[in-house]
């Protein structure tokens, strides 16, 4: 099995080398159609890029929805479309754990960007589970998010400074969208009593959302997919929903629902029950062409249904 890895691994590598010297080293202009030619990592980045970019822009997302950005690992298709782009953006701060090598190693002759770079440390929740020390569910604060948007469109406009200031429109038009989305979702919130505020889901993506709207938040898995609930960490959960009379939990959409169904049946097994309160967004936006399908309408999605769920 390591072997397979190994080997795997090794021509990914030699793909990457390959690929490097046919492209040779990259300017930081435009290749085809006239167009930039991007590519994204997870659902959010990729309906960020297309709010900024619009039709000046070709964007191609490599997760779809309901892929788990924890756990996905390049296939060879998606490593040669890696090195034809003319910029990568990603999450960052190893959301994409299996993805921080690919990007390493073409990090010497591309323009491989994450996002989450120009947020200010020290305001990030830290974390030890991660290489890069951080939490780096980030967009669940919006504030963060306009911080993003804001480095994007400036690497947007460098690379393509004719249209700067259609970016630079553009970022402004999503700035007033992303203002309606905080007022709705504070006022939404606010009708939910503070005590009915825990947010119990499958894994640890909520902590931002927690702290910037005073939520109580606990992940069954912790902050990464990657690391499985043990039977302890269940029990124990099942007795924190019946001290605290939690009424719903929360299943998500990138991770399976069989952790959250056992969690429900040991809480229901001491005699209390405990709703399953609909099914989250957490690490990935619902399909293309839905409202869920935004970032701004994944959002909205979510905090109906959570407020809906514990009221
Ligand atoms: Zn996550």
């Amino acid at each position: 099995m390591k072997i397979i890895k190994i080997l795997l691994k090794t021509r990914i590598i030699i793909l990457l080398f390959c690929l490097s010297l046919i492209s040779g080293c990259k300017d930081t202009g435009k290749k085809t159609d006239g167009r930039l030619n991007i590519v994204t990592t997870t659902t959010m980045i990729t309906d960020l890029v297309r709010n900024i970019g619009k039709d000046s822009v070709n964007v191609q997302g490599l997760m779809g929805s309901g892929v788990d950005p924890h756990l996905y690992k390049a296939s060879e298709g998606d490593v040669s479309k890696l090195t034809q782009a003319d910029v990568v953006f990603y999450s960052g701060l190893h959301l994409e754990g299996k993805l921080v090598d690919v990007f390493e190693k073409m990090g010497r002759n591309s323009n491989t960007i994450a996002l989450a770079d120009v947020l200010d440390k020290k305001e990030l929740i830290g974390s030890a589970y991660f290489a890069s020390n951080f939490d780096p569910h980030i967009w669940f604060n919006i504030e963060y998010w306009k911080q993003i948007t804001g480095y994007l469109t400036q690497e947007l406009a460098k690379l393509d400074p004719d249209n700067a200031s259609f970016y630079e429109d553009n970022k402004t038009e999503y700035f007033k969208q992303l203002d309606i989305l905080e007022d709705d979702v504070r006022n939404t919130i606010a009708t939910l009593p503070e005590d009915k505020r825990i947010l119990v889901t499958a894994h640890d993506a909520f902590n931002y959302f927690g702290e910037e709207y005073g939520f109580e938040v606990v992940g069954l898995q912790g902050l990464s997919t990657a690391t499985e609930a043990g039977v302890q960490d269940v029990q124990k959960l099942a007795q924190l929903i019946i001290d605290k009379k939690v009424k719903s939990i929360f299943v998500e959409t990138s991770v399976p629902k069989r952790t959250i169904e056992a969690l429900q049946q040991a809480v229901n097994s001491k005699g209390y029950d405990v709703q399953i309160g609909g099914t989250l967004f957490s690490d990935a936006l619902g399909n293309a062409g839905t409202d869920e399908g935004t970032y701004i309408g994944m959002f909205r999605y979510n905090v109906n249904t959570i407020v809906n769920a514990l009221k």
